[in-house]
């Protein structure tokens, strides 16, 4: 897989120190996802207060966009409302569906944006997905909770 340099390098930076990762003793929702064709695995764990995000935490194994993705994730969505964040997923969704025609929206996405080449390749999409998976699920999950 080809990318970018300048993006293969955030890639790799968010891979060796990802951020938030270990997880928190107190959560709202806990969950587990996987993605069976690469071998990654998260488990996410996710407090809000009200509809604020307070705390992603996670861990997990997997390939370097796996666990990249999920590292920029939490870095993008702690503090934000969850229509904030909403809308940054939707954003996220549409560059993992543009195979390669769009670039990302970088004041919403930030690093989010170095993962626009895996959109190329449709059996790495998963893998960047993940961690995004796993945090509306865990969102859904807060929410009813706090029903
Ligand atoms: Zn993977």
């Amino acid at each position: 897989m080809q990318l970018d340099n300048l993006y293969q390098e955030v890639i790799l930076d968010h891979y060796k120190n990802p951020q938030h990762k270990g997880l928190a003793a107190h959560f709202d929702a806990q969950v587990h996802h996987i993605n069976p064709s690469c071998g990654d695995e998260i488990t996410l764990n996710l407090t809000l207060a009200g509809d604020v995000v307070t705390s992603v935490s996670w861990d997990g194994v997997g390939c370097s966009i796996s666990q990249a993705s999920v590292s920029i994730l939490t870095d993008l969505v702690i503090g934000k409302s969850l229509e904030d964040v909403e809308k940054i997923s939707q954003s996220f969704m549409e560059l993992m569906q543009s195979k390669g025609s769009i670039a990302g929206d970088e004041t919403l996405l930030e690093d989010a944006v170095a993962l626009a080449g895996v959109s190329q390749y449709p059996a790495r999409i998963k893998c960047a997905l993940l961690g995004w998976m796993a945090f509306k699920d865990a969102s859904v999950q807060a929410q009813a909770k706090g029903k």
